[in-house]
């Protein structure tokens, strides 16, 4: 059974849901706000910290909730430009990576959303070993908090862009949205938080419905149903113009542009008329093209595509009036492909556990 799992998560909990616990334990109101600033503001790591609350309570608190804490493992700096990758611990011993980018307009910190991936994209890392388990909203909010209490600067904006896909943890995505824009927490604006999806036709229509100023970014990687299909299994179950329908609705409901990425794979999908093919796409879309020059993963045999090829894509994007930008590359000297970090721990593990049964 997984630890504690019969007991709350009071760091997932709102100020309200926090509120209604203090109340059912015969605690004084006011200490809800004092714990959530805690835990939301000042990022305490535990009860020691919490210098104005009563012992008792603490060890209450202790004894009937979990208090999520992530435990730092590794972190890599780049000598190029600042940029740091960490591998954190969770409770169950499972791990997760975030990165840690300083951008002219702010700091941003990209969080994974579960622990590995069933999407099963072909030139992903993340998703090489299936899916373990989605986050809780704490094991979300915890990198970030994490991150902020190690750099000691503040976090401004948050992409959900790591591990996972985040609209296949739906309800712990939106809690997390709520307590990360909560003016008693670190209070992010919405419009700083991205939440890229590779296409989950409903619950990007959900999302739409909840009316959220957040950016919404959809993983395209093929202008065709048959491009895509061959690069995103996801595609077998939701065709190429559901998904663009999905992301109209998603602008008209909330007023948002929505962002395209495209990952360039060598000869795959970066030739002139793969270009072409995304123009006539997205034409009279409001929207914004992210090129992603892929990043090679050693399990697969996809290659980055020549840098002629991606400056001749975005130029065909640009004579067509589609405003696109290719991804300036953070950290090249740490970058394994997204999820790599994780995998390159997890592996002597799992060899290891082989051996032993
Ligand atoms: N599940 C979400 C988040 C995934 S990671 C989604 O699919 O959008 C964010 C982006 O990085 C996605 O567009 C994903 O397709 C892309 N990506 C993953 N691995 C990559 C790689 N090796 N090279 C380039 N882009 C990659």
């Amino acid at each position: 059974m997984e630890l504690g799992a019969d007991k709350k998560d009071i760091k997932s909990l709102s100020l309200e849901e926090l509120q209604a616990e203090i109340a059912a334990i015969g605690e004084k109101p006011f200490r809800a706000k004092q714990l959530y600033e805690w835990f939301h503001k000042k990022l305490a790591r535990s009860y020691a910290e919490m210098t104005n609350i009563p012992q008792k309570l603490k060890e209450t608190l202790a004894d009937g909730y979990t208090y999520t804490s992530l435990r730092l493992v590794e972190v890599q700096t780049s000598q190029l430009d600042g940029t740091k990758k960490y591998l954190f611990a969770l409770a169950d011993g499972n791990l997760v990576e975030s990165v840690w980018m300083q951008y002219h307009h702010g700091n941003s910190v990209c969080i994974s959303s579960q622990v590995g991936c069933r999407m099963g994209c072909k030139f992903c890392a993340s998703t090489l070993g299936g899916l373990e388990r989605g986050l809780t909203p704490s094991e979300m909010l915890d990198q970030i908090y994490a991150i902020a209490r190690d750099t000691g600067e503040r976090v401004s904006n948050v992409v959900v862009m790591g591990t996972g896909e985040p609209l296949d943890n739906y309800d712990s995505l939106l809690k997390f949205i709520t307590l990360i824009t909560d003016e008693n927490g670190l209070n992010i604006s919405q419009r700083n938080i991205t939440v890229s999806t590779c296409g989950i036709v409903e619950n990007m229509r959900c999302l739409a419905d909840e009316r959220l100023q957040i950016t919404l970014a959809l993983s395209l990687h093929g202008a065709t149903q048959e491009k895509r299909r061959t690069l995103m299994p996801i595609a077998e179950k939701y065709d190429l113009e559901e998904v663009i329908a999905a992301c109209k609705a998603y602008f008209e409901k909330t007023g948002r542009r929505v962002t395209f990425e495209y990952s360039l794979v060598g000869g795959v999908n970066d030739t002139r008329q793969d270009a072409q093919e995304l123009c006539r796409l997205l034409k009279g879309l409001n929207c914004h093209v992210n090129l992603i020059p892929v990043n090679p993963v050693k399990e697969r045999e996809y290659v980055e595509s020549k840098k002629e090829s991606i400056a001749r894509f975005k130029e065909i994007l640009e004579q067509n009036h589609i405003n696109a930008t290719v991804r300036r590359e953070m950290g090249r000297d740490i970058d394994g492909a997204c999820g790599q970090l994780r995998r390159r721990y997890e592996m002597p593990a799992r060899i290891a556990s082989r051996l032993i049964e």
